[in-house]
């Protein structure tokens, strides 16, 4: 196995030093390294963190292998500097076997770009009337820790209930999808004045925001973990710091998109912009910064959500909900939290990749670069400018909301185990 000798990195932006890696681990640390047979890498001006984890990625296989694949998502994921993704169970059939969950887990191991953790569905078939086998998907090769019927929002507060009592166990998370069904029968975005305006149905931050409360009042009746996935109201940022506050065990992630675009971009009538939950407004994005940054909002989650042109490139009312997220996450974090001076490297590091580790229970990502740690490594230029061309996607779809925008930042090498699966900012 090749080893990596990286020159001049600042890890988490500090001063310089070298990394030898080797083994699948940081060897060495510290200034002037050298190394017979090694393979130098330049790291000069570049920042290194610790391989970054998405807690919420849509893989769509097995079922829309037409969107994307385990092995497409992950040479995305790879792009963006991710080493683990955990993968939605919304897939054709759904993951909520241990069968259909080791299978992705096996794709993912596989394809060798990223370490891929399955999310078990919490319902059968997503359809919240039964628990799915949570057991079975826990003790199976796949032990998955995470369970969520994303895409859609465990409506029923028994099946809730249930689900965080029975995930105890074994030290699982249930990760909802906080959007109270009857209230946004139909909606296609944001409610407010703009809606109104535009004719095009609400979906109002009540409907986000009644879940997550309700939620919490159960996780601390039965003293279990509670994820929030994709926050994107203020009201949802003070309702997860009260419960907080109050010493209830949640969790909660805000996405890339809802911490830089608005409702506004409805008015374009582009179903590029469509997404669940919906872009929110100014203030919103500013209570999801400032709560990203105290640390309410615990970590960044991409809800990268591939879909084919056919599906997007139609009607707003008539497309589907969702955006890509994997490669374009880093930056957008960059743009909103760390040029800003809300975040330091240190900040990013805990939010994309320790913090995301520690809630989807995942021992060998999320660790600091120190020696003995494993190998898993982003090198990132801050000072790269990049206009998004959705063509150089390395993912199978196409529908970035950031095309032709101008981004800080760029992933330049990313290292699974030592190994690089991305090098000169490409695929390796
Ligand atoms: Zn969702």
């Amino acid at each position: 196995m090749t080893t990596y000798l990286i020159q001049n990195a600042a890890v988490l932006g500090g001063e310089p030093t070298d990394l030898l890696l080797a083994d699948g681990v940081v060897r060495e640390m510290g200034p002037g390294l050298s190394a017979d047979g090694a393979e130098v890498v330049d790291a000069t001006g570049l920042v290194a963190l610790p391989g970054l984890v998405d807690l919420h990625t849509h893989l769509r296989e097995p079922g829309r292998e037409d969107a994307e694949t385990v092995e497409t998502g992950t040479q995305a994921a790879a792009m963006g500097g991710f080493t683990a993704v955990h993968a939605m169970a919304n897939t054709e059939p759904v993951a909520d076997t241990a069968g259909v969950v080791e299978q992705v887990w096996r794709l993912g191991r596989e394809a060798g770009f990223c370490d891929v953790y399955p999310v078990g569905a919490v319902t059968v078939g997503l359809q919240g009337e039964r628990l799915a086998e949570l057991g079975a998907m826990a003790d199976s090769a796949a032990r998955v820790r995470v369970f969520s019927d994303d895409g859609k929002c465990v409506s029923d507060a028994v099946l809730m209930r249930r689900a965080l009592e029975y995930v105890k166990a074994f030290d699982g998370v249930v990760a909802q999808h906080a959007q109270e069904p009857r209230l946004t029968e139909g909606a296609q975005m944001n409610e407010g004045e703009l809606s109104g305006r535009l004719g095009l149905t609400g979906w109002p931050a009540v409907a986000e925001e009644a879940i997550i409360a309700r939620d919490c009042l159960l996780a601390a009746h039965v003293g279990s973990r509670l994820h929030v996935c994709h926050v994107s109201t203020a009201g949802s940022v003070e309702i997860v710091r009260e419960a907080k506050r109050k010493g209830v065990d949640v969790t909660a992630e805000a996405c890339p998109h809802h911490l830089i675009l608005t409702d506004e971009l409805a008015a374009t009538y582009d179903p590029i912009y469509k997404v669940n939950p919906p872009l929110r407004t100014a203030a919103d994005v500013e209570a999801l910064r400032a709560g990203l940054a105290d640390g309410t909002i615990d970590i960044v989650a991409t809800d990268h959500a591939p879909h084919p042109h056919e599906d997007k490139d139609c009607e707003w009312a008539a497309a589907a909900f969702g955006m890509l997220g994997l490669e374009t996450a880093l930056s957008v974090v960059q743009a909103t939290m760390v040029d800003p001076g809300l975040l330091d490297w240190a900040g990013v590091a805990e939010r994309m990749s320790y913090a995301p580790a520690r809630i989807g229970r995942v021992a060998d990502h999320g660790r600091p670069l120190e020696v003995g740690a494993p190998a898993n490594v982003v090198l990132y230029d801050p000072a790269a400018r990049r206009t998004i061309d959705p063509t150089e996607s390395a993912s199978l779809s196409r529908n970035t909301p950031y095309r032709g925008m101008e981004l800080p930042g760029r992933v330049v090498a990313t290292f699974l185990r030592g190994r690089p699966t991305v090098l000169d900012g490409k695929l390796a």
